[in-house]
């Protein structure tokens, strides 16, 4: 019979012998969170789309060219979420987090959806992870997010990524800023992609910003924002750079670097990777002091980060960095016979109960078949149970590296003396 369907251009499906690798790298996310403070935030897939418009920008091509929007039956705009920050924004104005103290510390990990071209690295269902602190303008925050970043590719073993930073100012310096820009872009007008051009009126600076080989030739000797940052804005940058160096982490600043949101203010980041082509980009965040106000709010300075967590793997997986491999099958019980069958279905109860990963026969098969599964999940040991082990209340473990056999007797003790042979094996440490 031929397939109905297949998965939709962009997106990718997890597999089994996948998703521990995703599993590895989730936890030790949510860890690493956890120790800075950082809590869970899970919001919906969907928003209404102004909630996008306005917290992700207007002129940004996330909004313009890459979102999934449609009508509802009940004739609502609904846009799935593109990133992480704007709904989290949402719910933390929605539900008053601010009046339960401040600084909020919040990280999600979710699935986002953009309608971009898809290559390596590049798709329309990726999934990110992303924190979010709301309620502080001071430097060391912008630096205590960036080491949480650093402390998660560190933990991870990932070796080749770089910081980069900039700072964007705020809307008064920027303005100043723009105003070069624009002025200097205009003489390029004739190269400038199509794109560019529509930027060049009503956000020059994302014009840094763009892929295209001739226009981020021409954005190499634009006029740099470090140069227009007003007092307050370069101090900020200057100390948020002392405290990177408290921590002991590297960077270098990058003027090119603007980032997606039109709301970022101040410092920006990326860590980005050689490893994986063109979309290196790992991590991208930053400052944003102006978003909870444009979503409704008080003035309430803010900032964040995401990572792909595709694009992690993808370099995890071209650095060669070993993912410790899940859990074997500690116990495989075969069955032989209808009643057997049942004793072996009590037996993998049991050791389950104990804590331990066990399986038995649930497709019906006879003996070779069943030993062949065993050695295909990997199982440490195995035990046959047929009518004599019934009768004799005993079976025999066999270790299936040395070949070596224990009896134990099938009775409610079963579990707890099988893990101390397991324990003393040599599978002992691959157990957690
Ligand atoms: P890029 O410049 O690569 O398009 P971006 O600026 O759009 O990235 P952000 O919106 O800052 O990216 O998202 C943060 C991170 O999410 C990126 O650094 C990247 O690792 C990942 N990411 C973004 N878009 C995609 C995508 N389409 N497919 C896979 N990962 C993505
Ligand atoms: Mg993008």
């Amino acid at each position: 019979m031929a397939l109905i369907t297949k998965k939709i251009k962009g997106t990718e499906d997890v597999l089994p012998k996948q998703s521990y690798r995703w599993q590895f790298v989730e936890n030790i996310m949510r860890e690493e969170a956890g120790k800075f403070g950082f809590k869970e935030i899970r919001t919906p897939v969907f928003e209404h789309t102004e909630l996008f418009a306005r917290g992700v920008g207007q002129t940004t091509d996330v909004v313009q060219k890459e979102m999934y929007t449609f009508e509802t039956k009940g004739k609502e705009s609904v846009t799935l979420r593109p990133e992480g920050t704007a709904g989290a924004a949402r719910a933390v104005l929605e539900h008053a987090l601010t009046n339960e103290g401040l600084p909020i510390k919040v990280y999600y990990l979710t699935s986002c959806y953009r309608y971009e071209k898809p290559q390596a690295g590049r798709l329309r269902e990726f999934h990110q992870f992303g924190i979010e602190e709301y309620g502080t303008s001071s430097p060391m925050a912008d630096a205590e997010v960036i080491s949480l970043a650093d402390s998660i590719f560190k933990r991870l073993q990932i070796k080749d990524l770089h910081l980069e930073i900039n700072s964007i100012g705020c809307p008064q310096c920027r303005a100043e800023y723009h105003k070069a820009l624009k002025e200097y872009f205009e003489s390029y007008k004739d190269q400038l992609c199509e794109t560019c051009l529509t930027r060049l009126d009503k956000n020059p600076m994302r014009i840094l910003d763009c892929k295209s080989p001739i226009c981020s030739k021409i954005a190499k000797d634009a006029p740099k924002i470090v140069d227009y940052l007003c007092e307050d804005c370069q101090n900020h940058f200057s100390q948020v750079q002392s405290f990177l160096k408290v921590a002991g982490i590297e960077y270098k600043v990058n003027p090119t670097i603007v980032r997606g949101l039109d709301y970022y203010t101040k410092t920006v980041f990326e860590f980005v990777s050689d490893a994986i082509g063109s979309q290196g980009t790992v991590c991208g965040g930053g400052r944003y002091d102006g978003l909870i106000e444009e979503l409704g709010g008080q003035h309430l300075p803010s900032l964040g980060y995401a990572m792909g967590i595709e694009r992690l793997l993808m370099v995890m997986e071209n650095q060669g960095i070993e993912i410790p491999n899940p859990e074997t099958c500690a116990l495989y019980v075969a069955g032989l016979g209808e009643k057997a069958q049942v004793k072996a279905f009590e037996i993998v109860n049991q050791v389950r109960d104990y804590g331990l990963y066990a399986e038995t026969d649930v497709v019906g098969r006879g003996l070779r078949p069943q030993m062949k599964y065993a050695d295909k999940i990997g199982a440490q040991f195995s035990m046959v149970i047929g009518d004599n082990e019934i009768e004799e209340e005993k079976a025999k473990v066999k270790n299936m590296i040395t070949g070596e056999q224990i009896e134990i007797a099938l009775d409610q003790s079963f579990a707890e003396k099988f893990s101390q042979i397991q324990m003393t094996s040599k599978f002992a440490d691959t157990q957690e």
